[in-house]
């Protein structure tokens, strides 16, 4: 199974078994209150009734259309729609199946880009330590966790280096929202520049909120500072938004919320409400043109793609998603829950072996101290007394991590953090 312990699981399995707006109903018919949007994805609700029709419509008029020098409406249109959502000037979509891929693919893009400007020697990659992007070869090797890439180690893309992460919690433990501390570490990009001449580096790219390794919410200025050195540099900034994109932070992207336009964003998840696997790239019109005006007519410019790219079903899933976030006002609801989040979220700072709290949006992350001799260990029996009480929370580490679907209550909001509250007092 991905990402999990087989023979734990096996011992005492976890099956969810049918979902509704908020709620997952187990195996053994429990219902569960999803505090994490199933993976980050589940934006709109579970099983949204707009979208199922929009799925049955899709699967019964076109299957599938080949995607290679074919193309079929449904996939225009949704490149449209999500073009609508992507900050002023991100208006290219190349579609793909699921953040791992959106990743590889902007990796290409950066590299493709820069030998289309006559300047090939641009290979070099700089990802950040705690980044996670995927699981490919590109996102393993940008990537920032060791457990992620030491089985891989031999494998890994060469010419790969890594900012410092963010994390801090001598100068930020308990920040609410950005840390005001920080933002110099994205001048240690300069540092690397120095090193290896921007003539050889192609692109940074960072998760704006890094997610998956534990809600690092990145310093004030320091994304801006990130931007800047890219600019001057000539370097593509790349952001993986597959968590951070379609309302999580309270606007349709995590660019939008800063401030800060990267040259290519990455998305995933919530992109269709996870109602079918699906992922896209947002370029810029200049990325978009250099390439495709780059290459010779009638040759293929960008010479990458997959079977599914803008599958029908998955991208009429899409068009239902994004009218579904618009109708409802799903990303300003999220805005006006978040003070409501933060305060319940910070409320636990005297639970139990809790040692730092931090929150954005509609993101939070709990970091407990780690058992000795057993660091995880704490945190996974936390997700398992959760779930026995009815409520879904993720884990990762020893750090706790909530992103609820956009449609929660302030009553459920209050439930969760009660539960894991509870929960933090019954273990050791
Ligand atoms: N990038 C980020 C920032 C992610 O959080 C994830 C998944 N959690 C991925 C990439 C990979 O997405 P997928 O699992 O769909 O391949």
């Amino acid at each position: 199974m991905p990402f999990t312990a087989n023979r734990q699981f096996k011992a005492a399995p976890r099956l969810l078994a049918s979902a509704r707006g908020m709620y997952y109903r187990s195996h053994d018919g429990r219902e569960i209150l999803d505090g994490c949007a199933g993976l980050w994805c589940v934006n709109a609700g579970h099983c949204r009734d707009e979208i199922v029709a929009a799925v049955k419509s899709a699967s019964e008029e076109l299957d599938f259309a080949p995607t290679f020098q074919m193309g079929h409406p449904l996939a225009f249109k949704a490149a449209a729609e999500v073009a609508k959502m992507m900050p002023a000037g991100l208006d290219r979509i190349f579609f793909v199946n699921s953040g791992s891929e959106a990743v590889d693919t902007a990796l290409k893009i950066a590299l493709a880009y820069h030998r289309a400007r006559g300047e090939a020697q641009r290979t070099r990659l700089i990802g950040r330590e705690r980044g996670y992007h995927g699981v490919g070869f590109g996102g393993i090797s940008v990537g920032g966790i060791a457990p992620n890439r030491k089985t891989f180690s031999g494998s890994l893309l060469g010419n790969v280096d890594h900012l410092p992460h963010t994390h801090d919690l001598e100068h930020n433990a308990f920040s609410k929202g950005q840390p005001a501390w920080g933002a110099h570490l994205a001048d240690e990009l300069e540092r690397l520049v120095a090193l290896h001449d921007a003539s050889t580096i192609a692109a940074v790219i960072v998760e704006p909120v890094a997610g998956s390794t534990g809600v690092l919410i990145p310093p004030q200025g320091y994304l801006q500072r990130l931007r800047e050195i890219c600019t001057k540099h000539g370097i593509l900034l790349i952001f993986d938004e597959v968590i951070t994109g379609f309302g999580r932070l309270g606007h349709a992207t995590a660019s939008e919320h800063f401030g800060v336009t990267p040259d290519l964003i990455t998305l995933a998840k919530a992109i269709n409400n996870a109602a079918v696997p699906m992922g896209a790239v947002a370029a810029s019109t200049s990325v978009h043109d250099t390439i495709v005006q780059g290459g010779t007519p009638g040759a293929i410019e960008l010479f990458h793609g997959y079977t599914y790219s803008a599958h029908p079903v998955a991208s009429a899933a899409a068009i239902a998603t994004l009218e579904l976030y618009r109708k409802e006002q799903l990303f300003e609801r999220a805005r006006d829950l978040a003070p409501a989040f933060q305060q319940a979220a910070h409320a636990l700072a005297d639970a139990p072996y809790v040692k730092d709290i931090r929150n954005l949006g509609l993101v939070a992350g709990i970091e407990l101290e780690s058992r000795p001799g057993a660091p995880g260990a704490r945190a996974y029996e936390a997700f398992v007394k959760c779930f026995e009480a009815g409520v879904l929370v993720r884990y990762t580490g020893d750090i706790l991590a909530f992103s609820p679907p956009l449609i929660i209550s302030e009553e459920q909001i209050g439930r969760i953090f009660d539960t894991v509250r509870q929960a933090l007092s019954t273990i050791q």
